[in-house]
């Protein structure tokens, strides 16, 4: 048995992972004539708005736990997390300019206005999430619409399978960029999983990658790492940056619901409206379950939680808070794909904090105090696993040079909040530095050739 050859392909720009960092990236560099190869570990799964559907686009179908036992989900498919996000928009926070000098605001109000981002009109609040937004303000919070990432006309009110996969291009998905990028001529390698940077004399020159097909090479003269929150730092450690990985963030997520007699069930669009507690660290969304979700709740909540299973048969008739709290920058990202990743007392702190305030909210709502459930906690968001300032210079490039990265691993500190938004701004902010410096490299190199 010999060993499969290695297939070599050139580009001007090779981009690891396809996510709203990567797809971005690729996206704005396409259009401006750079040649282009996306390599994409996970297929581009087209079963879309089914439950189940979710699951086939997360990493090990979301079953991926940290060492202490934490289930942390991230997506695995063409356009990365976005495909089965909850489509939530929040803006870069002001700390990016005040502390790194990183504005943001021209590439974040330049893709709100390509994806019509913000709140959805009345029309797309449905009675669920009112109700909740009318208790919470009686208990006196500020919870108001939210921004997302959806554009209502192509959304319909009483359609909830956001996170399932849009299936009427109503929710921005990082797959537009994708698809425009290949419009454009770029190529996307599904089901290639990129394993290290190649380098000659300190300086990328490609990247080495496993395809359904066999290894194969594909030399370029800018390297982008885009593998996300957990794929990004391994790759760099398989490259020799051993000090990646080293702390990362989550956003810690906990669903608190219960049924309320008097609702009329309803499908409706999932976290139309919130609040951000933002000195706390806190964000509390409306949120409907499907049955299928609620009851999967429940079951791995644990034996307090499975009295309540015959309520995933009437979830119609639950409402529900999610919450969101701001973790530390701690723990660990393994090379072989293990990951370290402790709740501190601080974050139990935050989750009892937003327990308590979700259960009055709900009580005001209609849902009395024993008929709710605080499920169990779960995290996404995995940010801040590489760190602009650290490992990246401003412009995110990695001590080996035209090697960059982009995506949620970028993030320089602690997070607690959706952060597309700050990601596609990032990658756009990229993008054009890169446009300026694969130009300069290109006509620096010239004479010489
Ligand atoms: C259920 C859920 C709901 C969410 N809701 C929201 C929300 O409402 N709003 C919000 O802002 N954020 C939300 N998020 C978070 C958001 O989806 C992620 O933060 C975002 O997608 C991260 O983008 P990224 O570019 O870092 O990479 P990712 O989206 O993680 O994409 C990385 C891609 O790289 C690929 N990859 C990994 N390793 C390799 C490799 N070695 N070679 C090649 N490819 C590789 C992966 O398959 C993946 O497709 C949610 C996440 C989840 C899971």
């Amino acid at each position: 048995m010999g060993t499969q050859p290695t297939k070599t392909l050139q580009a001007d720009v090779v981009i690891a992972g396809s996510g709203p960092g990567g797809a971005t990236v690729a996206r704005e560099l396409s259009r401006k004539g750079k040649r282009v190869i996306v390599c994409e570990a996970g297929k581009y799964s087209k079963w879309l708005g089914h439950t189940l559907s979710t699951f086939f686009m997360l990493d090990r179908k979301g079953l991926s736990f940290s060492e202490q036992g934490q289930w942390i989900v991230s997506g695995r498919t063409a356009g990365g997390g976005t495909v089965v996000y909850g489509g939530m928009a929040w803006k870069p926070p002001a700390w990016f300019k005040e502390k790194y000098g990183i504005d943001l605001s021209a590439e974040t109000d330049e893709f709100y206005q390509e994806v019509s981002a913000g709140p959805l009109p009345d029309s797309h609040i449905g009675p669920a999430s009112r109700r909740i937004m009318e208790a919470a303000r009686k208990t006196g919070l500020d919870w108001k619409p939210a921004d997302r990432l959806i554009r209502a006309d192509k959304c319909k009110p009483d359609c909830d399978a956001c996170m399932s996969g849009c299936t009427r291009g109503a929710k921005w998905t990082a797959r537009e960029f994708l698809d425009e990028a290949v419009g454009n001529g770029a190529t996307l390698l599904l089901q290639t999983e990129v394993e290290r940077v190649l380098t000659e004399s300190g300086e990328a020159i490609g990247v080495r990658a496993m395809g359904p097909e066999g290894p194969v090479e594909i030399l370029a003269d800018t390297v982008v790492v885009s593998a996300g929150g957990f794929g990004t730092p391994r790759i760099l450690q398989r490259s020799g940056l051993y000090e990646a990985g080293r702390g990362f963030a989550v956003d810690f997520g906990r669903y608190v619901g219960g049924l309320c007699p008097d609702h009329t069930p309803r499908t409706e669009v999932p976290a139309t409206t919130g609040v951000e507690l933002s000195k706390e660290g806190i964000i509390l969304l409306a949120g409907t379950l499907k049955g299928i979700m609620y009851g999967g709740m429940l079951a791995i909540t644990g034996p307090r939680a499975w009295g309540r299973l015959p309520d995933a048969f009437r979830a119609g008739k639950a409402l529900g808070i999610l919450m969101m709290v701001r973790d530390r920058v701690e723990g660990r990202i393994n090379p072989e794909g293990t990951f370290s990743k402790p709740i501190d007392e601080d974050c139990r702190a935050k989750l009892n904090q937003g327990t308590l305030i979700a259960q009055e909210v709900l009580e005001e709502a209609g849902v009395r105090r024993k008929q709710q459930t605080a499920m169990t906690v779960f995290a996404a968001h995995q940010v801040a696993s590489v760190r602009i300032g650290e490992l990246l210079d401003q412009n995110c490039q990695t001590p080996i040079k035209r090697c960059y990265c982009m995506d949620a691993s970028v993030i320089p500190e602690d997070w607690g909040q959706p952060p597309v938004v700050t990601i596609v701004a990032l990658a756009k902010r990229l993008a054009k530095h890169l446009a300026v410096a694969v130009e300069t490299e290109v006509a620096v190199q010239e004479p010489a050739s």
